[in-house]
């Protein structure tokens, strides 16, 4: 299926998600960063050398980053800094780029919000 067809298949949003397991460590992944409220693990399908998810450990409603409250207001900056902190760590020193899908049109296939952080290449734009 292409990108845009898993995207729209995707799970309802509010159910378990794959990081959950991940959460979990129910199923592996190569985590890179951790601390109390978020969660870096390499992505499975690297879209640039150097691909890390971060995500927050409790979802609390943040399938997506259309679902935000002002609640979440805390673990959104949070998990932006995190991403700072793991392009240091990584060495992305020449620059690097920060993703959030949204939806079926913003091509999201995980209903648990996530920052892509993305690096270790020339990036273009527009990203299509
Ligand atoms: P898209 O699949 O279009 O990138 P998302 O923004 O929802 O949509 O990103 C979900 C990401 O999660 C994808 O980049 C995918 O490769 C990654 N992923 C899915 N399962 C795993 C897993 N078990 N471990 C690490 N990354 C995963």
């Amino acid at each position: 299926a292409s990108e845009k067809e898993a995207a729209l298949a995707a799970v309802p949003p509010g159910a378990p998600t794959i990081f959950d397991k991940i959460i979990n460590k129910e199923i592996p992944a190569n985590v890179v960063y951790e601390d109390e409220k978020v969660l870096a693990f390499r992505d499975i399908a690297p879209q640039a050398p150097t691909h890390i998810l971060i995500i927050p450990k409790v979802k609390d409603g943040l399938t997506g980053l259309s679902k935000a409250e002002e609640r979440n207001i805390e673990i959104l900056g949070h998990l932006l800094y995190s991403a700072k902190l793991v392009a240091k760590q990584e060495g992305l020193e020449d620059g690097f780029r920060v993703v959030i899908n949204d939806g079926p049109q913003g091509c999201q296939s995980v209903y648990h919000i996530h920052v892509h952080l993305l690096g270790g290449c020339q990036m273009n734009w527009p990203p299509g």
